[in-house]
């Protein structure tokens, strides 16, 4: 599986990184985000290094499917009921800090740190 040593949630994927885990199979992790905007914030991550949603192709189709799938059913499992948000963050204009492709889903009561 491609891996980048330097990048951080590669790192969090191989443990040498700690963090709190929502859902990990062979080919997405879901950890909850150290800066939370909502009471609930999880990312969705696949454990391959793809840098960006600007880098995505026609083979990420299913990785990609299997996210959006996977977004309501962690919602579920951490009690939210009133509605999340989903947000990917890309590039440099599009405010991405950590340059390996994440799915924000954020929910839980209002009022949100952040969102
Ligand atoms: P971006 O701005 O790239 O879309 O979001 C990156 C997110 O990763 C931020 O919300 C930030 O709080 C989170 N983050 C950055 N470093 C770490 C870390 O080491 N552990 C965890 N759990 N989250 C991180
Ligand atoms: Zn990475």
């Amino acid at each position: 599986m491609n891996r980048d040593p330097g990048c951080i949630f590669c790192r969090i994927v191989a443990g040498e990184i700690p963090s709190r885990k929502a859902y990990e199979d062979d080919e997405l992790f879901a950890f909850h985000d150290i800066a939370p905007w909502a009471p609930v914030h999880v990312l969705v991550i696949p454990k391959e290094h793809v840098a960006s949603f600007y880098d995505v192709t026609d083979a990420h189709t299913a990785m990609l499917g299997r996210i959006m799938a996977l977004a309501p059913r962690l919602m579920r499992e951490h009690g939210v009921t009133g509605g999340f948000r989903t947000l990917v963050n890309t590039g440099a204009d599009g405010r991405q800090e950590v340059p390996h492709l994440h799915v924000h889903v954020m929910g839980g009561p209002r009022p949100w740190a952040k969102g």
